[in-house]
C-alpha cells in the first residue's frame, strides 16, 4: 500500500510512524518484514528520535553542513544537489521488524519521512511480508 504526505518546508522531517503502523495492521502479518519506501530522489526515510525534536533539527543542521546548498555540478542543472546528496546518504527505504502485529520500534524510535527539497507531495510506499 502507500500513502502520501504533504511537506510544508523546505527541509524537514515528518513523523509517519502511526500511518506506518496503520499500514501494518492492515496487512495482517504477525511476524514479518516491514519496508518503508519513498520513490523519490531528494527525500528519504529516517529512523530515529521525535520525543525531543531538536533530534530532528541537529540531523538536518548536520547534514547541511556536511551538503551545504550551491557547490555541486548538478546546481548548476537545477539547483538542488545538496537535497539529492542528502537522500543518497540517508537512503530512500528502511526496514523494520513486525513482531506480534507491530513495528518492533525501541521506546525512542519513529519513522520519518526526510524532505530535502520541499515543500512537495511525497509518496510513501509500505510493503509488510
Ligand atoms: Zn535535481
Amino acid at each position: 500500500m502507500e500513502f502520501t504526505v504533504r511537506t510544508r518546508r523546505k527541509r524537514e522531517l515528518v513523523d509517519i510512524t502511526d500511518r506506518v503502523q496503520q499500514a501494518v495492521r492492515a496487512q495482517e502479518v504477525s511476524e514479518g518484514l516491514c519496508c518503508v519506501y519513498v520513490p523519490h530522489a531528494t527525500a528519504a526515510v529516517v529512523v530515529n528520535e521525535n520525543a525531543d525534536p531538536q533530534v530532528c533539527e541537529d540531523l538536518l543542521d548536520a547534514l547541511e553542513k556536511l551538503f551545504p546548498d550551491g557547490v555541486w555540478r548538478h546546481d548548476r542543472v537545477d539547483g538542488n544537489a545538496s537535497a539529492h546528496l542528502k537522500a543518497s546518504v540517508v537512503g530512500p527505504s528502511k526496514v523494520i521488524p513486525v513482531v506480534g502485529g507491530r513495528l518492533a520500534l525501541g521506546r525512542w524510535q519513529a519513522v520519518m519521512l526526510a524532505e530535502f527539497d520541499g515543500p512537495r507531495e511525497r509518496r510513501v510506499v509500505v510493503v509488510v511480508r
